[in-house]
Protein backbone atom coordinates (compact mmCIF):
# COMPACT_ATOMS: atom_id res chain seq x y z
CA UNK A 1 0.00 0.00 0.00
CA UNK A 2 1.19 3.32 -0.79
CA UNK A 3 0.96 5.88 1.88
CA UNK A 4 0.33 9.66 1.26
CA UNK A 5 3.63 11.67 1.66
CA UNK A 6 3.64 14.78 3.19
CA UNK A 7 7.25 16.19 2.10
CA UNK A 8 8.62 16.78 -1.04
CA UNK A 9 11.90 17.40 -2.62
CA UNK A 10 13.82 20.56 -1.38
CA UNK A 11 11.18 20.68 1.83
CA UNK A 12 13.48 21.61 5.51
CA UNK A 13 12.55 19.02 7.56
CA UNK A 14 13.47 17.90 10.67
CA UNK A 15 13.51 13.91 12.27
CA UNK A 16 11.24 13.07 14.76
CA UNK A 17 12.52 9.70 15.20
CA UNK A 18 15.76 7.38 15.42
CA UNK A 19 19.03 7.90 15.69
CA UNK A 20 19.41 11.16 14.27
CA UNK A 21 16.63 12.71 16.13
CA UNK A 22 16.22 16.24 16.53
CA UNK A 23 18.62 16.67 13.11
CA UNK A 24 17.38 19.08 10.23
CA UNK A 25 18.08 18.75 6.66
CA UNK A 26 17.30 19.22 3.38
CA UNK A 27 14.99 16.36 1.04
CA UNK A 28 16.96 15.79 -1.56
CA UNK A 29 14.60 13.07 -3.15
CA UNK A 30 11.78 11.21 -2.64
CA UNK A 31 11.25 7.63 -2.55
CA UNK A 32 7.29 7.04 -3.17
CA UNK A 33 6.94 3.31 -3.56
CA UNK A 34 8.77 3.05 -0.14
CA UNK A 35 7.41 5.96 1.76
CA UNK A 36 11.16 7.27 2.46
CA UNK A 37 13.07 10.18 1.95
CA UNK A 38 16.89 11.06 1.53
CA UNK A 39 17.39 13.93 3.50
CA UNK A 40 21.02 15.70 3.15
CA UNK A 41 23.00 14.99 6.47
CA UNK A 42 20.86 12.32 7.43
CA UNK A 43 21.05 8.58 8.24
CA UNK A 44 24.86 8.03 7.30
CA UNK A 45 25.44 4.64 6.07
CA UNK A 46 28.99 3.43 5.10
CA UNK A 47 28.38 2.29 1.57
CA UNK A 48 31.52 -0.22 -0.02
CA UNK A 49 32.42 1.12 -3.21
CA UNK A 50 34.28 -1.61 -6.31
CA UNK A 51 37.06 0.13 -8.02
CA UNK A 52 35.41 0.30 -11.66
CA UNK A 53 39.00 1.76 -13.76
CA UNK A 54 36.53 2.92 -16.98
CA UNK A 55 34.91 5.48 -14.29
CA UNK A 56 37.81 6.44 -12.59
CA UNK A 57 36.21 5.15 -9.32
CA UNK A 58 38.59 3.36 -6.45
CA UNK A 59 37.65 1.14 -3.97
CA UNK A 60 37.04 2.07 -0.60
CA UNK A 61 34.22 3.23 1.42
CA UNK A 62 32.15 6.18 1.16
CA UNK A 63 29.09 7.43 3.78
CA UNK A 64 26.43 8.07 1.74
CA UNK A 65 22.82 9.24 2.93
CA UNK A 66 20.44 5.96 3.36
CA UNK A 67 16.73 6.49 3.08
CA UNK A 68 14.82 7.16 5.74
CA UNK A 69 10.81 6.94 6.92
CA UNK A 70 8.77 9.84 5.80
CA UNK A 71 7.10 9.07 8.99
CA UNK A 72 9.83 10.21 11.11
CA UNK A 73 10.27 13.72 9.26
CA UNK A 74 8.27 16.96 10.22
CA UNK A 75 8.25 19.72 8.26
CA UNK A 76 10.58 22.89 9.10
CA UNK A 77 8.10 26.00 7.76
CA UNK A 78 10.41 28.49 5.46
CA UNK A 79 8.64 31.73 6.82
CA UNK A 80 8.61 30.97 10.80
CA UNK A 81 10.97 28.09 11.48
CA UNK A 82 8.74 26.00 13.35
CA UNK A 83 8.23 22.20 12.49
CA UNK A 84 4.75 22.20 11.83
CA UNK A 85 2.28 20.29 10.07
CA UNK A 86 1.20 20.22 6.23
CA UNK A 87 -2.23 21.75 5.64
CA UNK A 88 -3.65 21.49 2.02
CA UNK A 89 -4.89 25.15 0.75
CA UNK A 90 -7.03 24.91 -1.97
CA UNK A 91 -6.76 27.42 -4.74
CA UNK A 92 -9.39 29.46 -6.63
CA UNK A 93 -7.54 27.76 -9.89
CA UNK A 94 -8.58 24.27 -8.56
CA UNK A 95 -4.44 23.56 -7.70
CA UNK A 96 -3.84 22.99 -4.44
CA UNK A 97 -0.80 24.42 -1.90
CA UNK A 98 0.61 23.19 1.16
CA UNK A 99 0.64 25.53 3.78
CA UNK A 100 2.13 25.81 7.07
CA UNK A 101 -0.47 24.54 9.89
CA UNK A 102 1.24 27.51 12.07
CA UNK A 103 1.78 30.52 10.58
CA UNK A 104 -0.43 30.21 7.47
CA UNK A 105 3.21 30.51 5.28
CA UNK A 106 3.69 28.59 1.68
CA UNK A 107 5.99 25.73 1.49
CA UNK A 108 5.89 25.67 -2.22
CA UNK A 109 7.70 27.74 -3.67
ZN1 LIG B 1 5.07 28.67 9.61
Amino acid sequence: MQSKIHVKKNDQVKVIGGKDRGKIGKVLRIIPEKGRAIVEGINFKKKHTKANPAKGVQAGITQQESPIKTSALMIVCPECGKQTRVKHHHLDDGSKQRVCAKCGGTLDR
